[in-house]
């Protein structure tokens, strides 16, 4: 069994803290994907939990075995690096059995394990190539391959799929779920792209300035995004996100009105909120059906169409007079991701609502998440 435990780890190189009192319990045979943007020191965890750097506090288990100050070597861990290095003057056959010949394993088992790390790879038949004679996802699975035969009791993958094509990356995604539901390990994964987080892992960490924000399922963090940070980092195009305050009745913003009751929605007049909604929670009126439960209508101008083929993002301006802002949406702007086939142009006049089910409360200070989802608004008694 090899669950890997992070109690209170802390790194700090001078005045920088890169992983700072991260506390982390992943169960054996769990994808656990650390996720985050560059520099948030995803690596560095990844580094104590191999043994290539030693936490400054805190401890490290694997498999209930304190191993914080053991080497790499005697963690029983394999890993799989974005840079992947190997033999340019050996072929496949040797790259991949190299650790194990170096171990004295004797022939036989050397075979067998080759071709059993091969067989899940599906580079059989490509055992006499040389690196120079593959392509880049070719070589990537030879390192995942020699990462396999160790028999390791957990993988860590760090970035393994950076330096792969777009459609080498989808294709090796799903190589990598299969390998894991073949191999009864733990696999502790690396990226900075969210959308490997969400497709592959049984649960994703997400990590901001060295601190965990939410560690759970990709659906969860999508749908109940613990703060700001988680909710703007997972899914794209990202939440929109609008300032504003709580008043007596609900919400408003310099470009939005929201009615709600404050006493069922854990918050009080005069606070000050961050609304968000995720674009394909802003429908057409027309489309209203598509909602559980409309907001009011707001009147917009459409700004800039982006034809994804399966789908249609269309960029609204809250107001007419709504500076664009280069660095993408700014206040008063809203991204809204429609049908492919709906029918709609550049600088037209639409109304839109919101899907009050599906719109979050952050307090604006904190930026954490106050409220998934707003009730029905009461009907009054006439
Ligand atoms: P990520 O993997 O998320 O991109 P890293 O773990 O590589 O982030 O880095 C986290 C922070 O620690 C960064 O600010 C980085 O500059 C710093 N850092 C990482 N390694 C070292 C090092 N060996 N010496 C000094 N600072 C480092």
């Amino acid at each position: 069994m090899a669950e890997v435990t992070l109690d209170n780890v802390t790194k700090r190189y001078e005045d920088v803290t890169a992983v700072d009192s991260m506390t982390l319990d992943i169960e054996h045979g769990e994808f656990v994907t650390l996720v985050g943007p560059s520099g948030c020191g995803k690596s560095t965890t990844m580094e104590t939990i191999a043994g290539l750097t030693l936490p400054t506090e805190g401890t490290v288990h694997i498999g209930g075995r304190d191993v914080t100050n053991l080497p790499p070597k005697d963690r029983g861990i394999s890993m799989v690096f974005q840079n992947i290095a190997l033999f340019p003057h050996m072929d496949v056959y040797d790259n991949i059995s190299f650790g194990l010949r170096l171990r004295k394993y004797d022939q036989e088992e050397v075979d067998r394990r080759v071709e059993e790390a091969a067989d899940i790879v599906q580079l059989e038949g490509m055992m006499d190539r040389m690196p120079s004679e593959m392509s880049g996802g070719q070589r990537q699975r030879v390192a995942i391959a020699r990462a396999i035969v160790r028999d390791p009791d957990v993988f860590l993958m760090d970035e393994p799929l950076a330096n792969l094509d777009a459609e080498l990356k989808v294709h090796m995604r799903t190589q990598l779920q299969r390998l894991h539901k073949q191999l009864d390990t733990t696999i502790i994964y690396v990226t900075h792209d969210q959308a490997q987080a969400m497709t592959m892992s049984d649960r994703i960490a997400v990590i901001d300035a060295g601190n965990l924000q939410q560690v759970a399922s990709p659906l969860e963090c999508y749908n109940t995004p613990t703060n700001l940070f988680v909710a703007g980092f997972i899914g794209s195009p990202s939440m929109n996100f609008m300032d504003g305050e709580i008043t007596e009745d609900g919400f408003t913003s310099e470009y939005a009105t929201i009615d709600f009751d404050p006493t069922t929605h854990d918050v009080e007049p005069g606070q000050r909120v961050t609304l968000g909604v995720r674009p394909e929670d802003v429908h057409l009126e027309r489309d209203q059906s598509d909602a559980a439960v409309a907001t009011r209508t707001f009147n917009v101008v459409t700004d800039v169409l982006e034809p994804m083929g399966d789908e249609l993002f269309v960029y609204l301006l809250m107001e007419r007079d709504v500076e664009a802002s280069a660095e993408g949406r700014g206040e008063g702007q809203l991204l809204m991701s429609v049908g492919p086939d709906t029918t709609i142009a550049e600088d037209e006049e639409v109304t839109v609502i919101l899907d009050r089910e599906k719109i979050h409360l952050f307090d604006t200070n904190t930026g954490d998440a106050i409220v998934h989802g707003l009730e029905p608004k009461s009907v009054p008694e006439p």
